[in-house]
Order: structure tokens, then sequence, then C-alpha cells
């Protein structure tokens, strides 16, 4: 494993904006305050998301579309540095009304409520083109 020592930086406790869209919502945030990388956790409830499935064989993400209120059991993220640009990249598990869950890596979705907590990192982590996944990963 690949791996850097952290020193925290600050901590952010917050709330998304109903009817907000909390990818867009949470990369304003790391812009504004500067957060050049991090990790987040979010709960709260939404009204409709896109998450992915990456193809491992294809190397691209198969998209699904949810229309319906669905809790937001789990949402973690992290913020790093790739190409100049912040990166926000989350994943996240949805229930819906009867229990069932869904869940994938995070494109969008709707809020209806949010809650979070952001730990910023001192320092950046960066992100490079990997050619085995087709992923733009942590890169040391
Ligand atoms: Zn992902």
């Amino acid at each position: 494993m690949k791996h850097i020592e952290v020193e925290g930086g600050r901590f952010f406790v917050g709330r998304l904006h109903y009817g907000s869209d909390a990818m867009t919502e949470i990369k304003k945030f790391v812009v504004d305050k500067k957060i050049l990388s991090g990790f987040f956790v979010l709960i709260g409830a939404v009204k409709s998301a896109v998450i992915g499935f990456y193809d491992q064989d294809q190397k691209r993400y198969i998209k699904r579309v949810y229309d319906d209120p669905m809790e937001v059991v789990s949402c973690v993220g992290n913020v790093s540095e790739c190409d100049g640009d912040l990166i926000v990249h989350a994943h996240v598990c949805f229930a819906f009304e009867d229990g069932t869950t869904a869940g994938g890596h995070l494109f969008s979705m709707s809020v209806f409520a949010g809650e979070f907590f952001m730990q910023e990192f001192k320092g950046g982590v960066k992100r490079q083109y990997d050619d085995i996944t087709g992923l733009n990963l942590f890169d040391f």
C-alpha cells in the first residue's frame, strides 16, 4: 500500500440547503474554504439521485437514476486535487421506504435534508490517472 501521513486541519460541521445538489454544494464549499484535501461523512434524506457502478472491463460508469425519496444511510467522501482542480469523490448508500437499499459512486443527489462533518488535511492529496484502472487515483 502506498500512503502518506497527514496532519488534521480545520474541522467543519455543516447543513446542506433544501433542494440543492449535494455534490455541487460540497464542491462550492471546499473551493470557498480552500480545502485542498480531506474527508467527509454525510447523512440525511434526498428527493432523487444519480449514482454509478464502475464497469471494470469497460472502464466506464454505468449510471442509475433514482427519482424517489430516500434516506442517506451513509455517504462518505474525500477531497483531493487533480490537474489543478479540486475533486470531490463520494460513495453513498440509500434506503427506500420499504427498507431496501442501493448504493454506489455518487454523481448527484437532490437534498431534502443533509448534515455533514468535514475534516480538512493540512497539505494536499493529489490524484493522477492510473492506466490499469482507468481512474484518477491518489498519487503519492
Ligand atoms: Zn467512486
